[in-house]
């Protein structure tokens, strides 16, 4: 028996059981390990109902739990652990005596540092644990004092000062409760994730609401009867993506979803890198197991560890569940294993500050405008509070979460659509909320901003907004780009350049911006495409780069010509005309309208016929060379190429502007 099935057994935390286990002097690490008999006796007399049966039960009824709970209770606090029996931690031995640590968060090498051990050491241990800290992460008061137990070092209380420095650097741990976990779903296409997702949406939600889901918000709240999580309900999510390259963790968790037919295919590696460059544990989910031979389950694990999951049945930490998506076999006990992971991992978020968190999907909406799902990492986000989001801003008018019930007031994790932004927020976008003071400031850059982007405008060059499907291609193409631009008569503005396919937030920008849409291996989603064609932006979309850098010249040289056009400046007649050997023929005229420019071109009529045109190639005033002439006086020209002139004759001077649409 495993330690969370015992724990299930009597309806307590596998938490409290560890912790139980590890004071006694027994070696369990997490809610995995297997109770060895001493310990199984142990608990069953520490529990008094003790029970025969080893197997775990079937999963209770679904309970009906109130969905707008937000928060969990936070746990109670763990008793502090004593100090372990000499032969049970023969560490003991290597410690210098009478360490003492102070009960405070700190940086997991500092601890290291603090207890003379090595930081692979310490991460080591709390991987058995089931908890992934890097070595610069901030350990909580609570691992502090788990860790201590572990290798029994004294833990002292902070002092009162202690406590006061601690307040500005790190968020006091009272401050701090407990949050549910977001679960991403990632794998090969086809291996099941959507199948996956309905399965739960359709069926593992317990709900009071008749309607259940009726907003598809790109990530959802689900109860279900094992415990509350929130689910990224699109596999392999833009924002995913695009956070996961900031650094910031959308997930806590990745499920990994593994076809048992077709086994670890390109992308199941691809998501095996992307959740660990960013650190979140990996369940896996073997699924289709109703249509093959239980032998592949064994392949797949083994496929596996060759990237570097192992098992944890095997000495690894990555946990396996064979399921069927399609028929439900084993989704129950996926969710336990979700649950029981999340426990593990003390997710708490800091409830006393302003909202800060993230842009999930965003919108327009009829009626309402530029609408947004947000999900706060930190703080309580509120109907009324103002708030910065990526470029745009905006005061928070409705809040409703996927059940399409209207709040007041939401929690961290819990992914809700907001109205009220200023103007369209980008996927991946960072909010915050603000004082009033502070939103005003941050109005008046954005007004800044707009007259430098006016300028931009202004300087004639193109206006494009580039979306490629990774990082180096967007940096490549920047790069081109910008070279480009050197090169050709109209440079190019890169007013925005992302990663992931064309959106609607794009084009809603690319409209605002006076910008064209530029995308090199991406497509457009739906709604963007529709989108494009009512506001009349344009959308271009490649695959090969240098089809793409032609595409652009092409257009840069396009736009000189449509936008150099003649424009009428002055008209003259023609009083003489003067025939100078080694000069040339000159045009005596009068300037009747306007001004004539040395730099213009002009074209002479003589009664309603067009006889000559061309380019001035002198312009004198009182035998001066002169640049402009203007009505009312008299001037010499020549014209090139043009020598027939005749007394009478009209002379319309032209130059070349830049066309304003
Ligand atoms: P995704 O691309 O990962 O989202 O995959 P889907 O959920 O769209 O599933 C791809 C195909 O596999 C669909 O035809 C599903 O019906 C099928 N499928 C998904 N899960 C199972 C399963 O557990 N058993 C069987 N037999 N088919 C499944």
């Amino acid at each position: 028996m495993r330690v969370y099935e015992f724990a299930r057994k009597q309806n307590i935390s596998s938490k409290k059981i560890i912790e139980l286990l590890q004071k006694t002097g027994f070696d369990v690490t997490s809610h995995m390990s297997v109770l060895e008999d001493k310990a199984l006796l142990y608990l069953e007399k520490a529990f008094k109902k003790p029970e025969k049966a080893a197997k775990p039960k079937v999963p209770k009824k679904e309970k009906t739990i109130e969905i707008k709970k937000i928060l969990k209770k936070p746990p109670k606090k763990p008793a502090p652990p004593k100090p372990k029996k000499k032969d049970i931690v023969p560490l003991e031995e290597k410690l210098p005596k009478k360490i003492q640590i102070i009960a405070e968060p700190m940086r997991l090498v500092e601890f290291a540092k603090k207890i003379n051990m090595p930081a692979t050491e310490i991460i080591v241990t709390l991987l058995k644990w089931g908890i992934v800290a890097p070595k610069n992460q901030v350990i909580s008061v609570n691992i502090v004092t788990r860790l201590a137990g572990h290798y029994d070092i004294e833990i002292v209380k902070p002092e009162a000062k202690q406590e006061k420095v601690e307040k500005k650097v790190i968020v006091a741990e009272g401050e701090l409760k407990e949050r549910l976990p977001v679960i991403v779903i990632l794998g090969h296409v086809d291996h099941g994730k959507t199948t996956l997702l309905d399965f739960i949406r359709k069926t593992r939600i317990a709900i009071k609401e008749k309607g259940g889901i009726t907003q598809h918000l790109g990530a959802y709240e689900a109860t279900t009867s094992q415990g509350s999580v929130v689910f990224l309900d699109t596999p392999g999510h833009e924002a995913f993506s695009k956070m996961r390259q900031r650094g910031v963790k959308v997930a806590d968790i990745a499920v990994l979803v593994v076809a048992a037919d077709d086994g670890v295919m390109p992308q199941t590696v691809e998501a095996i890198k992307h959740a660990k460059s960013i650190n979140i544990p990996i369940i896996v989910a073997i699924n289709k197991i109703d249509k093959v031979d239980k032998s592949r389950i064994e392949v797949v694990k083994r496929q596996l560890s060759q990237h570097d999951v192992l098992p944890e049945e095997w000495g690894g930490d990555a946990i396996c569940v064979p399921i069927s998506a399609k028929l439900g076999t084993g989704v129950d006990q996926l969710l336990e294993m979700i649950l029981l992971q999340s426990q593990m991992m003390e997710l708490r978020a800091d409830l006393s500050g302003p909202a800060k968190g993230y842009v999930l999907e965003s919108k327009l909406e009829k009626g309402r405008g530029p609408v947004a799902t947000l999900i706060a990492q930190h703080g309580a986000l509120k109907v009324g509070d103002y708030f910065v989001c990526g470029i745009t801003r905006g005061r928070v008018n409705s809040l409703v979460d996927s059940y399409g019930k209207r709040l007041n007031e939401v929690g961290p994790v819990i992914p809700v659509q907001a109205a009220g932004f200023y103007s369209l927020p980008e996927v991946g976008d960072f909010f915050k909320v603000v004082s009033k003071n502070e939103f005003n400031k941050a109005a008046k850059q954005g007004e800044q901003k707009l007259a430098a982007d006016k300028r931009l405008v202004q300087e004639g060059g193109i206006n494009i907004i580039i979306k490629t499907d990774t990082n180096s291609t967007k940096e490549a193409l920047i790069d081109a780009i910008e070279k480009l631009s050197k090169r050709v008569e109209t440079p190019f503005n890169i007013i925005h350049a992302a990663v992931g396919d064309v959106s609607e937030s794009n084009v809603e920008f690319a409209f605002n911006t006076g910008s064209n849409i530029i995308g090199l291996h991406v497509k457009k989603e739906t709604n963007a495409a529709s989108l494009a064609q009512r506001r009349e932006v344009s959308i271009d979309l490649h695959t090969i780069i240098y089809k793409l850098l032609e595409d652009l010249e092409e257009r840069s040289a396009k736009t000189k010509e449509v936008e150099m056009v003649l424009t009428k400046i002055g008209e003259a007649v023609v009083l003489k005309i003067f025939d100078i050997k080694k000069i040339g023929v000159i045009a005596g005229a009068y300037v009747k309208d306007g001004r004539f420019s040395r730099d213009g071109t002009v074209k002479v009529w003589r009664g309603s016929q067009l006889v000559g045109e061309g380019k001035i190639t002198s312009l004198q005033r009182e035998r001066k060379t002169v640049k402009e002439v203007h009505s009312g006086f008299e001037c010499g020209f020549m014209v090139e190429k043009f020598t027939e002139w005749g007394v009478d004759d009209r002379v319309e001077c032209y130059i070349e502007v830049l066309s304003t649409p």
